[in-house]
């Protein structure tokens, strides 16, 4: 049987700065669900479409197809939609905004959805998104659901944008994102941002990544170990 990993969490608890580097650790397949939706919500932008218009959406969904690549080098995954590689236009707030306003559609979410579990079918893989140990992978070997505090997570993403060169945003702005689309992520009907029964709750607030990393590694080979 596939050894599947779910991580599901909030925007900022670190889910795919730890998948990463624990796919890495574990050689396995890395997929960030979240950026599939953001190529969708990227694509509807440049189509002039809002997230309200769910019948010119489904419409325009025919139009898209969507294909993961992964680099050999360092396991990072690339978006490409209609044979566009995508990732450096998925990362931004409009970006992030129109994301958590069309996944609450389902049409959306079950071609996203079918093909997450297309990827998923024999494979060893961590997977992380929303909707990972709850909905896509019920039978995941290992669940963890992966928080921080809000404001600990608008720091992060602050000191990520800096980084990056970006000074337009402020914490209070940044932070009051965060909330928006935990509210909506959590509260939507299909699919919410809800921690499995059976996963492991990780609150990274006060963790630094390596620990995470070794924390969930530790749990992981223990699991694999049961499942011998
Ligand atoms: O993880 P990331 O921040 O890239 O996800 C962007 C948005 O995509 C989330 O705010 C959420 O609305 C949506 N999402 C989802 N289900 C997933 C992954 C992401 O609804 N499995």
């Amino acid at each position: 049987m596939a050894f599947q990993i779910a991580i599901d969490g909030p925007a900022g608890a670190g889910k795919s700065t730890i998948a990463k580097q624990l796919a890495k650790k574990m050689g396995i397949l890395y997929v960030d669900t979240g950026a599939m939706y953001r190529a969708c919500a990227w694509y509807f932008i440049e189509n002039g479409l809002d997230a309200n218009q769910e019948e010119a959406m489904q419409q325009a969904l025919e139009q898209i197809k969507l294909t993961l690549t992964h680099d050999k080098e360092d396991g990072s995954q690339h978006v490409w939609l209609n044979g566009k590689d995508v990732n450096p236009f998925i990362r931004t707030a409009k970006v992030s905004d129109m994301t958590s306003r069309i996944c609450v559609h389902p049409s959306l979410r079950c071609l996203v959805v079918r093909q997450q579990q297309q990827i998923a079918a024999g494979m060893d893989l961590i997977m992380d998104g929303r909707d990972i140990g709850t909905y896509v992978l019920p039978h995941a070997s290992l669940k963890i659901f992966l928080t921080a505090d809000p404001l600990v997570r608008a720091k992060r993403r602050l000191q990520e944008l800096q980084q990056k060169g970006d000074q337009t945003q402020s914490l209070e702005s940044i932070y009051q994102q965060i909330l928006e689309r935990d509210q909506r992520d959590s509260t939507r009907e299909i699919s919410p941002l809800k921690k499995a029964d059976d996963a492991i709750l990780v609150d990274t607030s006060n963790l630094t990544i390596d620990q995470v990393v070794q924390t969930i590694y530790e749990r992981a080979m223990a699991q694999k170990k049961n499942e011998v």
